[in-house]
Order: structure tokens, then sequence, then C-alpha cells
């Protein structure tokens, strides 16, 4: 007799319908989702039937279409009409710096360290004096401290010694940096100097451009050309930072809250927690 099998009883029907087994039950087949069928009712309202519709894409379907985008725009736009960086700064370097502390952090991390940090020293040249030793108690909380000590203390002595003590306003020369890849120069130009030169590609944005399958790529440096491509440059500066909003606020990393969200019928997103439109397996974070 094969191990884990306990020897069935004889079932009164007559019929040996009824295996005791110790071993575990297989494991369910995820061919396919449940999505809710479209309701006129509101989204809250979640007592309809589910139905099934098949896991996968649809064929010939164009998530890049002009028409696609232009709404999602326009409904980004009402939900977030005049949101901005949520990093507290007072100028173009307090931003810099906020911009490095906030790698692997939150904003509300970093702006509860930055105003007695920018107390402490009150300009680039106070932060050029320093070792980064000096520094690292000052933004230990915001995680990765050494490193980013030595970051904001080399791009102070870098800022003094070869821009003057001003922060530049090119792409080019934000890059030589230390610390300072295309995110944190997006998120200076457009933010403090209004220049659109690129979308800003933090970890909301990678994750919703995934989920809305504006890109299918993983590096931020492709996301951000595959998101130039699509979307106006008038509204580079202001896409990002509601896609931002958007992450924190609706569209999370874990359990998306779908069924408040206003580009729900525009989002076939595999990881979606309420839909009633079809599931889009390569859409995902
Ligand atoms: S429907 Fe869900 S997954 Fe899609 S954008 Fe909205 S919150 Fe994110």
């Amino acid at each position: 007799m094969p191990r884990g099998v306990v020897p069935r009883q004889p079932a009164k029907s007559g019929r040996h319908d009824t295996v005791r087994s110790t071993r575990p039950l297989p494991r369910p087949q995820r061919a396919s989702v449940l999505v809710l069928a479209p309701s006129t009712t509101s989204p809250k309202k979640r007592g309809s039937a589910p139905i099934k519709k098949s896991l996968g894409d649809s064929k010939g379907y164009n998530p890049l279409l002009p028409e696609r985008i232009r709404e999602i725009l326009e409904r980004l736009d009402q939900l977030y009409p005049d949101v901005s960086c949520a990093l507290t700064h007072g100028s173009a370097w307090e931003l810099l710096v906020a911009t490095i502390l906030s790698a692997q952090s939150t904003d509300v991390n970093v702006n509860r360290v930055t105003p007695e940090l920018f107390r402490k020293y009150p300009t680039v040249r106070d932060f050029a004096a320093l070792e980064p030793e000096q520094l690292e108690p000052d933004i230990r909380s915001t995680g990765f401290f050494r490193n980013k000590a030595k970051f904001v203390v080399g791009a102070a002595k870098k800022i003094v010694k070869e821009f003057g003590g001003e922060v530049p306003g090119s792409m080019e020369r934000l890059l030589t940096l230390p610390g300072v890849a295309r995110k944190t120069a997006n998120v200076v130009l457009g933010t403090w100097f209004k220049e659109a030169l690129g979308v800003v590609v933090d970890t909301h944005v990678t994750r919703i451009s995934r989920r809305l399958e504006l890109t299918k790529n993983t590096d931020p440096v492709k996301i951000e050309d595959d998101l130039m491509k699509v979307i106006p440059q008038k509204k580079w500066i202001l896409f990002a930072h509601q896609l931002i909003w958007h992450g924190r606020k609706l569209c999370t990393a874990r359990a998306p809250r779908c069924a408040e969200c206003r580009l729900e019928n525009l989002c076939h997103a595999a990881d979606k927690t309420w839909s009633t439109v079809e599931i889009h397996k390569s859409a995902k974070p």
C-alpha cells in the first residue's frame, strides 16, 4: 500500500467514492482569474456575481493608443490637479539633498530629518566643510546613511569647487555630482528649475507604468525612454508627480485599491484587486 493512503471504509451506498489521504492536495490551477462583471452601480457595491474571464492578453490590444493615453492623463488631472514634490525644501540644494536621502526611504521619513539638518547646516558650503562621518548621525534614520553621507558631502564639495556654490541647472552637469542619477536630476530640474528634460522614474512610477502597460521594461532608464515617447513633454513633470501620489494613495505595491480607482476600467493589471475589464497577465509591476 502506498505511503500516506489510509485504507478506505466501504461506502454505505456501495460506491467507493472517498479515499482519505495524507498527501497534500494539488495546488489550484492558475489558468483563469475571477473578474467581476461590469456594473453600473458604484464600485463599492461588490456584491455582483463574479464571472470568469480567461487570463491573458487580448490580441490586437494596443495600450499605447493616443486616445487611451489622453484618457489616462485627463483622469490623473482630475484626481491630482495640482500636485508637486512631497519633499520639503527651500532651495535647489535642499531639494537635491532631500532627493538623495529619499532613496530606499519614504518622503515622510526624509521630511522628519531635513528641517533639523538644514538648521544645523544652512548652506551648501556648510555641508562642503564636513567629513561624511560627521553627517552620518543626522541622516541615520533615512537608511543607507554611510553612502548617503558620502554622496551629500561629495556633491556639496563639487558644487562649491566647480559650480560656484550653485546647484547646476543642466542634466549634463547634475549627472557629474556624486549620488546623482537621472531620477534625482529629473526631480531637481523639474521641480526647482521647471525644466522638463525627462520623467522622474521612481518605484511608484515604475510600478504604475507597468500596471498600465505604458512600458514593459524594468530598467528605470528604459522606462523613462518609453514614457517620454508616449507622454507629451509638457506633461512630463506633472505626470510623474501624479503617479507618485497615486502610488501612495491608491495604487500601492500590495493590495492596490482598485475599486476606488478612477483609472480602473483603463487598467488591465495582473495584480488588480477588483476589475471590470479583462486582466492581462503581462501587465504586472
Ligand atoms: S485599477 Fe488598481 S492597479 Fe490599476 S491603476 Fe488603479 S489602483 Fe492601480
